[in-house]
């Protein structure tokens, strides 16, 4: 009985904190507000606010230093994560402490994410020490693992690492090799002026086809919280509005259903396409977001996860998030 007064007392008080903040809304938002006004009156709102802060004077604080992201359609918060972000212990140019410092100065809840087996952390012994590393931060402790490696780690690193990312950086060519594609990465995010394709586009299909296998069998096998940057492929991008590309962008989110992992939506590379985006939400799947941050322009930049929260209308609750407390 005391539950249900202190329940409904919390949901008053933040009815009315609601209202409050409607009078804020710039007048030019309003048409928008009128379609939508019955929101307001559904008795689950405070349910979608998963945070310890909500509700309380502290998250009123936040909202005006501009540390969540207002969702003026639904009169709802969405905190803004940056969960997939590089250091200068893998392959990124930003040190730990400017990482911190900037994504906290946006508001952003940080997770840090540096590539595992691979560009400079190569053994356990290199992962316990970059996790002693992010332990002094308060950050969640992340890591980016290859797709087509094994990952697996010991407990006793495993239970230090907060989410797994893992993301295809090598593309099946069909015969047992991978072509690297970190000229392609570096060509599309517009840092490779003298590029050489290393693929065949023919063989498009045939390199889509391996990377659902090898998607299929990490899934299966590995731990991986979130599916980095699943669809940057140059086979994705040239196969772009045809019924093969859609057809294996859906069972990939069959296999994010079914083994109940994250996609990924990239800040950095403008990634998956919103259809895709909209038939996962539709599927009930978990989103996660990421910049996917290398150099100091890219830190914090999500503008492509807020267009997305936007477009399709998701709220915290579609979101992923560590279960780790950080504060
Ligand atoms: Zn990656
Ligand atoms: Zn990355």
């Amino acid at each position: 009985m005391l539950e249900y007064i202190v329940n409904s007392l919390r949901a008053i008080l933040i009815s009315c904190k609601i209202v409050i903040y409607r009078q804020k809304i710039p007048r030019q938002m309003e048409p928008s507000f009128h379609g939508d006004l019955r929101i307001l009156l559904l008795p689950d709102l405070p349910a979608v606010c998963r945070h310890a802060e909500c509700g309380s004077a502290k998250e009123l604080n936040n909202i005006e230093r501009g540390r969540r992201f207002h969702m003026a359609r639904r009169e709802h918060f969405v905190q803004i994560y940056d969960l997939h972000t590089h250091t200068t212990m893998s392959d990124g140019h930003v040190s730990i402490d400017d990482l911190v410092a900037w994504e906290h100065g946006m508001g952003h809840q940080l997770g840090v994410s540096d590539h595992v087996f691979y560009e400079g952390i190569f053994t356990e012994r290199d992962i316990a020490a970059y996790l002693e590393v992010l332990r002094r931060y308060p950050v969640y402790r992340g890591i980016e693992a290859n797709m087509e490696h094994h990952f697996a780690l010991p407990d006793s690193l495993d239970t230090q690492i907060d989410y797994v990312i893992a993301s295809i950086h090598n593309m099946p060519d069909g015969r047992g090799g991978m072509i690297p594609m970190d000229s392609f990465f570096k060509k599309r995010s517009g840092n490779m002026p003298g590029y050489t394709k290393n693929y065949s586009s023919d063989l498009n299909r045939w390199y889509l086809a391996h990377s659902l296998r090898l998607i299929e069998k990490a899934l299966a096998n590995e731990r991986i919280d979130i599916l980095g940057h699943i669809t940057l492929m140059p086979c994705c991008d040239e196969l772009y509005g045809t019924k093969f590309l859609l057809d294996w962008e859906n069972a990939v989110l069959n296999l994010c259903r079914r083994h109940c992992v994250a996609l990924e939506i990239s800040g950095l590379w403008r990634l998956p396409n919103m259809e895709m985006l909209r038939r996962a939400k539709e599927m009930g799947i978990l989103f996660s977001m990421g910049s996917d941050c290398h150099e100091a322009k890219d830190v914090g930049v999500l503008d492509y996860c807020k267009l997305a929260v936007d477009t399709i209308g998701l709220s915290e609750e579609d979101f992923f998030v560590p279960a780790r407390a950080l504060y």
